[in-house]
Formats: structure tokens, C-alpha cells, sequence
């Protein structure tokens, strides 16, 4: 596809107008006490080509709660560390259930439906706890040379307020051990997972996080190969049928792109050979992902032709 004939200054443009006609709608995640109150007249957007130039509008340089995006990076690293074993451990099929649910995990004796769950991903931070001595630092550092941003760090409030109202992750971490499939203590397994949602980024640094899944596996940012081709494709394919839970459908239906939400407001999408996008507006529908995020994104292939399909 060839960028270049698009004037993408202009689409931004163009959608961050149709947004700021609609901020104000959808509800924040009101479960996790300090996202509840994040303001909800702003809008973000960034992209990041596979040559390194970066396109931005609105809020793009406000960092915000990144939750589940979280989950593509530590599935990256399980896949480095543990490669094809980790499928032993959790499934890849999408699930149609939410984020959040526990409903497949007794059906599936402990195995979660995919690592974009909140089950697979407890499974997922139990495997990259495993494979080093602190898989925080490594998490950290991962984060930090993908985006070239040093200061990326945790947001110390809401990973209490996680802990706090963390009921049902406690209890789907317990489900999970009690099947055996996770290795470490439960308890460390949850702090790490709750760190790993407490990171605080924004749309560049999350955009340029992942353009190594657009640019077969090699990161721009850092000039490192992160991982092979065929791993940044299987990885596409798991974020196009899993990364925005049981709206995964709706997703390839409207936007058409691999994407990652987390209920902090922001969504990463892939457009493979091409770029890779971050939005962020906190306001989010009824399965958890960012409402005029999931817009934006839509008007985005729209108006690009660089849906997937
Ligand atoms: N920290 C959130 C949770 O575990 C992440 C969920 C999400 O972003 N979908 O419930």
C-alpha cells in the first residue's frame, strides 16, 4: 500500500472534528475506583509508519491507564521465552465471552480461551514470571525500548485501586492454580498482571510499542528484532480474533484491523506493513473497548482503504 498518496494529516483531522462532536459518550470502567473519574472530553490518536513517521492529533502526548494492552507485550515475551509450549497452557480460539469472564475455564480444565482474556493473560504473566528474576524490570525495560520513551512507568494509584477491587481476578487466579495451570504463587502472579495493566503511557509511546507487529517483527524504535515475521503474524491474527474480547467480530466487521483495547480508553491497532495506531478516549461501550476509539479507528479504514480486507 502506498502512504504516501494519502494525506494523512488531513484524515486525522477530519476525524478528530467528527469525535469532539460526540465526547461525552460512553461510561468510563467504573469497577477500578481511580479510572472512574478520568475526564472524558479528550480524544487521541497516533500513528506510526514502518518508516518511523509519526502522525498525530489531539491528546496524543497524555498519558493514560493502558490495562489491557498490556497483554500483547507479555504475550510477546511468553512467546520469546517459552515459544509453541505456551499453547500448551492456553488455547487461541476467540472466546465471545467477556474480558472478564470465568464461564469456559471449567469446561476447559484451566486452559483459557486465548491470552487476551483476563484468564489467558494471568497464564501468560505466569510464564514470563518463570522464564527470568524479575519479569517487572523485563516488562519495563521491554516497554521502554519499544517506545523510546525512558520514563515509562506504573501508575502507583491505580495499581492499588486494581488490587482493591481485584475480586474477580483473585478468584479466577485461584480457578486457574487449582487446575495447575499456573507455576507461581498466586498472589505474585496477580501483582504482576496488576502492574503490568498500571502502566502509564501515551498514544505515541503505545503506537510505536507495536510497530514492530507491523513491520515483521523488527522495531523501528529501538532497531532490534523483536521477533520473527511469522511471530508478528500469529500475534496479528490473535489480536484480530481475540484483542477486543466479544466485540472481536464487530471489530472485523467495522474497523477490519488486528486491535488491542484496554479499559484504561486506548486501543492499538496494526495496519500490517504499513504502521501501527494508538487511540485513546476513556469513554467506553458495554464490552469494555474505547467507543470513539473504535469509531475513529473505523472512519480511519474507511477513509484509508487499509481495513485488512
Ligand atoms: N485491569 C483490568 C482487569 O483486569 C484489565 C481489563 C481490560 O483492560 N480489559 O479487569
Amino acid at each position: 500500500h502506498n502512504i504516501s498518496e494519502l494525506d494523512l494529516p488531513d484524515i486525522l483531522g477530519t476525524i478528530h472534528e467528527e469525535v469532539t462532536a460526540r465526547l461525552g459518550e460512553g461510561e468510563q470502567a467504573d469497577y477500578i475506583e481511580s479510572l472512574a473519574d478520568v475526564p472524558m472530553d479528550r480524544f487521541g490518536m497516533a500513528l506510526v509508519t514502518v518508516d518511523g513517521d509519526v502522525f498525530e492529533v489531539g491528546e496524543s502526548r497524555e498519558p493514560f491507564s493502558i490495562q489491557s494492552i498490556s497483554k500483547v507485550h507479555t504475550l510477546t515475551l511468553a512467546l520469546e521465552a517459552v515459544g509453541d509450549e505456551l499453547w500448551e497452557r492456553v488455547d487461541r480460539e476467540p472466546s465471545g465471552d467477556p474480558f472478564n469472564s470465568l464461564i469456559q475455564l471449567e469446561y476447559e480444565k484451566g486452559i483459557p480461551r486465548n491470552p487476551f482474556m483476563n484468564a489467558g493473560a494471568l497464564v501468560v504473566a505466569d510464564v514470563v514470571l518463570s522464564s527470568c528474576d524479575n519479569a517487572e524490570q523485563k516488562l519495563l525495560d521491554f516497554m521502554r525500548r519499544r517506545s523510546g520513551n525512558a520514563d515509562v512507568g506504573v501508575d502507583e494509584v491505580v495499581a492499588k485501586s486494581e488490587r482493591q477491587s481485584g475480586h474477580r481476578n483473585i478468584a479466577m487466579a485461584n480457578f486457574i492454580k487449582s487446575y495447575g495451570n499456573l507455576r507461581n504463587e498466586v498472589d505474585r502472579v496477580l501483582d504482576f498482571y496488576w502492574l503490568q495493566c498500571s502502566l502509564k503511557m501515551d498514544c505515541v509511546d503505545l503506537a510505536r510499542s507495536v510497530q514492530f507487529l507491523s513491520n515483521q517483527g523488527h522495531c523501528g524504535v529501538s532497531g532490534e528484532d523483536v521477533v520473527s515475521e511469522e511471530l508478528a503474524t500469529r500475534i496479528n491474527a490473535l489480536m484480530m480474533t481475540a484483542g477486543t474480547y466479544d466485540a472481536a467480530g464487530d471489530f472485523a466487521f467495522y474497523v477490519g484491523l488486528p486491535a488491542k483495547s484496554g479499559v484504561g480508553g486506548g486501543i492499538v491497532a496494526v495496519v500490517p506493513h504499513v504502521m501501527s495506531l494508538c487511540t485513546y478516549y476513556p469513554g467506553l461501550d458495554e464490552k469494555g473497548n474505547s467507543l470513539l476509539g473504535r469509531y475513529a479507528l473505523h472512519r480511519f479504514t474507511r477513509m484509508t482503504g487499509l481495513s485488512v480486507f
